[in-house]
């Protein structure tokens, strides 16, 4: 009799023991568990709120915006990357009009174009004297300071103008190959 109570006692202490051991394991866990479900929860609600949330525009709109903002990104990627392949990628200056014209490329499109003077390498600077008397035929001239001369004159026009006769210019080497 005084057996059979001691190991019911032992077994007792011992079933004690591993619910103890048990309950340190799980006691984390389900805390762990408890927090998870409410981020999931909180990252549902979230969702919900941002997809029937009423904004100016609704939150599935708002997707829709950011998908073609993407799609535009990736587009205006592909035109500005230089194009690698590009044969006359390493072709950025040439002498036009008596002067050097220096360009980079943005795409297939030519970008920072100026001149400089063939003499002493001097960046030119614009004058537009048809500005200051209107019987003078518009024209573009280009001085260099220090030549203290005017290195190049394009006629019909304004600056913008001179730079889309080079440019041009530029497009029409290309594409004959005549840069090469
Ligand atoms: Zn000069």
């Amino acid at each position: 009799m005084a057996e059979k109570s001691h190991v019911t006692i032992r077994n007792g202490v011992i079933a004690s023991l591993i619910a103890a051991a048990l309950i340190s394991i799980l006691e984390p866990l389900r805390n762990y568990a408890r927090s998870l479900l409410s981020w999931m929860w909180s990252a549902l609600v979230w969702l919900y709120d941002a997809l029937l949330a009423s904004y100016a525009l609704p939150g599935w709109v708002w997707l829709i915006i950011l998908f073609f903002a993407l799609i535009g990104l990736l587009e205006v990627y592909h035109a500005v990357r230089p194009e690698s392949g590009a044969e006359y990628s390493e072709y950025t200056e040439d002498k036009m009009h008596g002067a050097i014209w220096r360009w980079r490329w943005v795409g297939n499109a030519v970008s920072n174009l100026w001149c400089y003077c063939p003499n002493c390498d001097a960046t030119l600077v614009y004058i537009n004297q048809s500005i200051l008397d209107y019987r003078i035929a518009p024209k573009a001239d280009f001085l260099c300071e220090n030549c203290n001369s005017i290195i190049t004159t394009i006629i019909s026009g304004d600056k913008d103008y001179a730079l889309g006769v080079i440019e041009r210019e530029i497009e029409r080497r290309v594409r004959t190959g005549e840069y090469k």
